[in-house]
């Protein structure tokens, strides 16, 4: 909750101090907009200042421009609007207020797909899901949490054929098991990035988190991390096109099963699906692979080339680590304004480049036409 005795300052004694700060949300906030802003709570009372905590006290990231901000509920971004638009727009391209979502599960949209295995170790696609008029993770009480993991299990518990499966609570797992669960890249890790616990969403951990998933893992939800779920669809080896037609799949029995329950998802027009951070608004969409491309990575042109294919290059245990051995996690950066099937495109072409690339540098020959202008 606000903590009462603020209303004895004025909002300049309260505002934070940027000067070393290197994310969205501190470069768009202003004293004006912290002054307009800090007394105003969502109707469950979530306030800025909760809002803003994880990008406070996390200056910058090492690899990738974070937000520097989260909501708690689906309200945050209406009642916080003179903040979150402007992150939205430099995060996301700028995606501007009246600008209208797309969304595209139909995998039979997708061009190509099969990647050479060589290089493209294992293909992943995952999205998040929230449950309308529960607050989110950063926000919510264990009661909440509590009730958002019973409604994700029972509608879960509806799945049959391939993606028929078994709930799997962290509180009950033993630590060999979730370590192994998280070396093979199937569970979350355990909220120890600061993002993590300077929002609020580590709290009272693992109570209400579990991982759900298909015997042969190639189809699993995240329950209460994050967001209120995460799904997944991956295998080892180059089928992007078959992880991706899961994918949808998977997505569209698990609405029907949640919707035949009484509930729906936080979405909008506008925002497409809500989430906890901005940067996952839209199809909250990250689909991506792990590949080896020793060669390619250490071009000069590298980083110029993931960012016109509009990809993010990642480290292969998570969002926190540095790539080792020249394998990366190489994933699409857009996720707000295009479809998912736009976004898969994105990662299909881009990683096909950056194959012909490595090809080519391990051939000792040019990849200078390949560059894209
Ligand atoms: P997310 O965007 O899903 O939160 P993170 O970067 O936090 O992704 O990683 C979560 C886990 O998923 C990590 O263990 C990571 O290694 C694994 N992962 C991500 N992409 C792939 C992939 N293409 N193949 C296998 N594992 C992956
Ligand atoms: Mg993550």
């Amino acid at each position: 909750m606000a903590n009462l005795n603020q209303k004895k300052y004025e909002a300049k004694e309260d505002y934070p101090d940027f000067s070393k700060h290197n994310n969205h949300m501190a470069k768009c906030m202003t004293a004006e907009i912290y002054a307009k802003l800090r007394d105003k709570i969502t109707p469950s009372g979530y306030t800025l200042d909760q809002a803003i905590q994880t990008g406070v006290d996390n200056p910058g990231h090492p690899f990738i421009m974070t937000v520097g901000m989260v909501a708690g509920d689906e309200e945050s971004y209406d009642t916080f609007a003179d903040i979150f638009d402007p992150v939205i727009e430099a995060r996301h391209n700028g995606f501007k207020k009246n600008d209208k979502h797309k969304t595209d599960l139909n995998p039979d949209n997708l061009k190509g797909g099969t990647f050479d295995e060589k290089y493209v170790l294992s293909s992943r696609v995952r999205t998040g899901r929230s449950i309308r008029g529960y607050t989110l993770p950063p926000f919510n009480t264990r009661g909440e949490r509590r009730a958002v993991e019973k409604i994700v299990i029972d509608a879960l518990g509806g799945l049959s054929g391939e993606l028929k499966g078994k709930y799997y609570p962290l509180p009950g797992m033993t630590e060999e098991d979730q370590e192994k669960l998280i070396a093979d890249h199937f569970l979350f890790d355990k909220p120890v990035s600061p993002l993590l616990t300077a929002s609020g969403m580590a709290r009272d951990w693992p109570d209400a988190r579990g991982i759900w998933h298909n015997d042969n893992k190639t189809f699993l939800v995240w329950v209460n991390e994050e967001d209120h779920t995460r799904v997944i669809s991956m295998q080892k080896g180059g089928d992007m096109k078959a992880v991706f037609t899961r994918f949808c799949k998977g997505l569209g029995e698990i609405e029907k099963l949640i919707k035949s329950k009484g509930h729906e998802y936080m979405w909008n027009e506008h925002l497409g699906f809500v989430l906890t951070c901005p940067s996952n608004l839209g199809t909250g969409l990250r689909g991506g692979v792990h590949i080896k491309i020793p060669h390619a990575s250490k071009h000069p042109k590298f980083d110029e080339v993931l960012k016109k294919m509009k990809l993010q290059k990642r480290g292969t245990g998570g969002v926190d680590t540095a790539a080792e051995g020249g394998v990366f996690d190489i994933s699409n950066a857009d996720r707000l304004g295009s479809s998912e099937v736009q976004q898969v495109q994105c990662v299909i072409d881009g990683v096909n480049l950056l194959i012909e690339m490595e090809k080519r540098l391990e051939a000792g020959k040019s990849v200078d036409d390949l560059i894209p202008k």
